[in-house]
């Protein structure tokens, strides 16, 4: 069976394709700049022997249609295509970023379901309009194929009310709904699944905090197997410090940039989603960038590294209190699985006090299997695990698609 997993972005759409009975990539990449005179494709074949083939096309792609239909047609290329044609895809899974509290679980695709992903645009305005666009559009295209929502916010859903109430007024989260959802959903369940498999446990024995760490960040605190707590909020730009979010701030500085310097609500979001975080402390929100600014004796770049970092470490502290027992601490995500100095920095002096130390050595390995970092005293497992959401969404998607068959 093969899946195609999809993630709509305004300007962009990102796709892979994978063989599911072997669990296998066939093809990935992305078009961009979608409705720019200058738009990109790129097509990344993956051979049986593991060898890539990337090709870049610049072409003008007018929308999101014209983008899907360019994909497919690489993808059935008669010379470097995987598949004879588009009847060869029997499923697709969609990347959505809002389910807000109707979705605790993917779902197959039918009207009622889209009518809801609208529904729930207010609670995701930049992210849920284009991801709705990519199913209508899969769905003209792919019409024999099933199609399933995976959502972002999902796997949240069990944090308790103490944990996702906001103290602002209650009519506010009755009439409005406005709560904390967290995201990156697919991600930490995913590698509390690798954990958990690793360890050969089931993940309702288990309690774990969860970082991932990427241009968006987040964590989550895992008891028995489930999220009863998470950094992001109503938005993704709750919580720690981000490429270009801020994070936990103030509430009252959108007050403050309001009266004081005379910016509108549009000028503050754009601040706080796009100027800030790890570019707003030192200009750029490209961590490979910071650090070896930061070996060179930059400054910011070294505020950069430590703030970033010591959010990250009051999190773990504040998480390990709500679980009171703690089994493993995962990183993930490209800066979480590639940067050990921020691995490092993030449970620095956490030994004494809660018994979480890295071994600096195997600290320093690099590859994409899944590794144990912890030092022999620790108290608590620290691994770095890589997380696949695609192909967790494909997973996510096959399972829906199998239990539909079998009714
Ligand atoms: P993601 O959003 O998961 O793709 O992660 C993107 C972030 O990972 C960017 O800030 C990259 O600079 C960072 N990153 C990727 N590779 C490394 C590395 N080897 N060391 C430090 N940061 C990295």
């Amino acid at each position: 069976m093969k899946i195609l997993v999809i993630n709509t972005g305004s300007s962009s759409i990102k796709y892979k394709l994978f063989e599911m009975d072997s669990q296998r990539l066939l093809a990935s990449g992305m078009a961009e700049r979608i409705g720019e005179s200058q738009s990109v494709l790129t097509y990344k074949v993956i051979s049986e022997k593991n060898k890539e083939h990337v090709s870049e096309i610049n072409a003008t792609i007018h929308d999101h249609k014209h983008g899907l239909l360019r994909i497919v047609d690489l993808l059935a290329d008669k010379t470097s295509g995987v598949i004879a044609d588009k009847t060869d895809i029997s499923a697709i899974g969609h990347r959505v970023v809002h389910g807000g509290e109707q979705f605790k679980h993917p779902i197959l695709i039918d009207d009622t379901v889209i009518h809801a992903i609208r529904n729930h645009i207010p609670l995701a305005p930049l992210h849920n309009p284009s991801n709705l666009a990519g199913i209508e559009i899969a769905r003209s295209i792919f019409p024999d194929s099933a199609q399933v929502a995976v959502f972002d916010t999902a796997f949240h859903q069990t944090i308790p009310t103490k944990a996702f109430l906001y103290a602002i007024p209650y009519n506010l989260y009755e009439n409005k709904s406005i709560r904390r959802y967290g995201f990156h959903g697919t991600s930490h369940a995913n590698v509390v699944d690798k954990f958990s498999a690793y360890v050969g446990m089931q993940s309702s024995e288990l309690n774990l905090i969860t970082i991932h760490l990427g241009n968006g960040s987040s964590m989550a605190a895992i008891k028995n197997g489930q999220c009863v707590d998470t950094t992001m909020g109503m938005t993704p730009l709750e919580g720690l410090v981000m490429g270009t979010r801020s994070g936990d701030v103030d509430p009252s500085i959108p007050f403050f940039l309001s009266r004081h310097l005379k910016m509108n609500w549009n000028d503050v979001e754009t601040l706080l989603n796009k100027e800030s975080g790890l570019k707003g402390i030192c200009g750029t929100n490209d961590m490979r960038e910071i650090l070896q600014r930061r070996d060179a004796g930059d400054t910011l770049a070294d505020i950069a590294v430590e703030v970033y970092c010591y959010r990250v470490k009051k999190y773990i502290g504040a998480y390990y209190a709500v679980l009171g027992r703690l089994d493993g601490i995962i990183f993930t995500a490209g800066i979480g699985e590639n940067s050990p100095q921020i691995r490092e920095l993030s449970c620095s002096g956490l030994g004494a006090s809660m018994g979480i130390s890295i071994d600096s050595k195997k600290n320093e390995t690099h590859g994409n299997d899944i590794r144990e970092i912890q030092s022999e005293t620790s108290k608590i497992k620290i691994m770095v695990i890589p997380t696949d959401e695609e192909l967790a969404i494909a997973q996510e998607t096959k399972k829906i698609v199998d239990a539909f068959k079998s009714k």
